[in-house]
């Protein structure tokens, strides 16, 4: 039987992200995916958030993704546009980049990291014990692992066999997804609804389409047929513009559903296996990618004996609310666009709303991911929340905030006179960077906040701790988050 320290269920954004993590901190990890290849048999989901594009960019490979799509200032509620260009983050926009795109750049580089991926292969189910999950595969093979994290998807294999439920919503509505050709030009653009046409290649125009659109049955006993579009077109636009030669079709619903638990023992649960929802707003990758980064650390330190196994339940302390927060906003977005004349005026008064700074602001900041508050207790403004990405003076020059994260690893950051704290209890985990800063610190929604003396930045981008480097509660806080002082010091 092989063993790995982690065997991640699903190589989708969830698990490719996760992968990168653990593979960051050392892990050994695999990656077993039923995909014989990356590809994607559609584009699915269209975009990435600011927090996304900010978490990338702390592993130093935002770049990479921005450069293959296109910014937008505006990001939608329920199709109603709110712009986020004075939010205070380098990524201060949408960036439009298909999820097919997406996999394939983070693949690319989970491959660097040299993380192996077992494709063309399932997990079928596992059993778990006292030290370890023994994790069965679809050929027969079986993997032994200390931990197994189930990324894989809605509906999950992994969430199931452990038993966790899966709490939520019955669908209201069907949709269907696809990608076409069209002998005539098709009316481009949203419906009332929701849904619509569009170009696939969104520079360009013109066909392929992608047709998004609303089905008058929620339940279907089989796949959706090119025949199900035409009549679908049809009753939407008075004709099907000799639709053709699909790539895929496919359905979706509002189902809205969260695991009970992201975590059973020794198995965890992140992404679309922990949360779904209808797609309104574009955050189910995004959500996913920020699980993963907030649990690889955890798991990495735990893995490695640096970190009690207790770490672990504040990855379903700290996510659990972000995702029932997106459950909430995307069943409020659906309502929003139920297409009756009382849901209009509801509409018209949220949009009206939303045109005011304040309300914008804090929907934009939601949907984007960069209000993310992770409750660590009272304190600085900055506790739990996501560190700005500051431009720093350093002993070795000129230097980012972010750039300091790019391996994965903690750090305490020291804004005032160098010296007065003895991190060598740390030192083979912490880092510590003393810096200048002259600029103001902005936060999305707080607005300016007083600057700290000092702060500890967690690998997930988030402070552990704010504070002058004599507050006593420093080193609790180095223990608690990254493991007991070293006893040789
Ligand atoms: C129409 C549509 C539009 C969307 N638009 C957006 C958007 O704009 N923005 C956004 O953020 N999200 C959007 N989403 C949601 C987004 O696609 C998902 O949230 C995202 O793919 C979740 O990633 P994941 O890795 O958690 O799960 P998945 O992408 O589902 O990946 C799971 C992986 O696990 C593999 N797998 C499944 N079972 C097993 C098994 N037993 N063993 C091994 N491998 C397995 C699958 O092959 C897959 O590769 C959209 C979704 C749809 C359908």
């Amino acid at each position: 039987m092989t063993e790995h320290a982690v065997v991640i269920a699903g190589g989708g954004p969830t698990g490719l992200m996760l992968a990168g993590e653990l593979a960051l901190a050392g892990v050994d990890v695999v990656i077993v995916e039923r995909r014989a290849s990356q590809d994607l048999d559609g584009s699915r989901a269209g975009g990435l958030h600011a927090r996304t594009i900010e978490v990338l960019d702390q592993r130093g490979i935002a770049e990479r993704f921005v450069s293959a799509g296109q910014e937008h200032p505006n990001l939608g509620y329920s199709l109603i546009l709110l712009d986020i260009t004075d939010f205070p983050t380098r990524h201060n926009y949408v960036l439009a980049l298909w999820q097919s795109h997406f996999e394939r750049i983070l693949a690319d580089w989970v491959g660097e990291l040299g993380v192996p991926i077992l494709r063309g292969c399932e997990v079928v189910g596992f059993a778990q014990d006292d030290t370890g999950v023994d994790v069965e595969l679809s050929d027969g093979r079986s993997l032994r692992a200390l931990h197994l994290v189930g990324c894989d998807g809605g509906r999950s294999v992994v969430r199931k066999a452990a038993g966790i439920d899966f709490v939520g919503w019955d669908p209201t509505t069907s949709w269907l997804i696809a990608e076409v050709e069209m002998d005539e030009e098709p009316e481009v653009g949203m419906r009332r609804e929701g849904g619509g046409i569009g170009p696939v290649n969104r520079e360009e125009g013109g066909g392929p389409y992608r047709v998004v659109l609303k089905e008058r049955l929620v339940d279907h006993p089989s796949e959706p047929t090119l025949q199900d579009l035409r009549e679908a077109l049809t009753v939407a636009y008075g004709t099907d513009y000799g639709v053709h030669s699909p790539t895929w079709i496919s359905r979706f619903t509002d189902m809205t559903r969260q695991a009970a638990s992201y975590r059973e023992g020794r198995v965890l649960l992140a992404g679309d296996a922990a949360h779904v929802h209808p797609p309104q707003g574009g955050q189910g990758l995004n959500t996913g990618v920020q699980d993963a980064v907030n649990l690889g650390w955890k798991l990495a330190q735990v893995v490695e004996g640096t970190s009690p196994e207790s770490l672990l339940d504040t990855y379903h302390a700290e996510r659990h609310p972000v995702g029932a927060r997106v459950l909430h906003n995307t069943m409020a977005q659906v309502a929003l666009s139920i297409p009756d004349d009382r849901h209009q005026a509801l509409r018209d008064t949220m949009t009206e709303l939303l045109s005011m700074d304040e309300p914008r602001r804090r929907i934009a900041a939601m949907l984007s991911g960069l209000d993310i508050h992770y409750d660590l207790g009272e304190g600085h403004p900055l506790l739990g929340r996501r560190m700005p990405d500051l431009d720093l003076h350093t002993a070795d020059g000129p230097m980012r905030v972010f750039t300091l994260l790019h391996d994965a690893r903690p750090v305490l950051l020291n804004l005032g006179e160098p010296g007065g704290f003895d991190i060598s209890p740390w030192a083979n985990r912490v880092r510590l960077v003393d810096a200048k800063h002259d600029g103001v610190w902005e936060l999305p929604v707080l607005g300016e906040i007083a600057a700290p003396p000092a702060v500890v930045i967690r690998p997930d981008g988030h402070v552990a701790w704010a504070g002058d480097l004599t507050d006593t509660e420093l080193p609790q806080a180095l223990a608690t988050w990254f493991g007991a002082a070293n006893p040789a010091h």
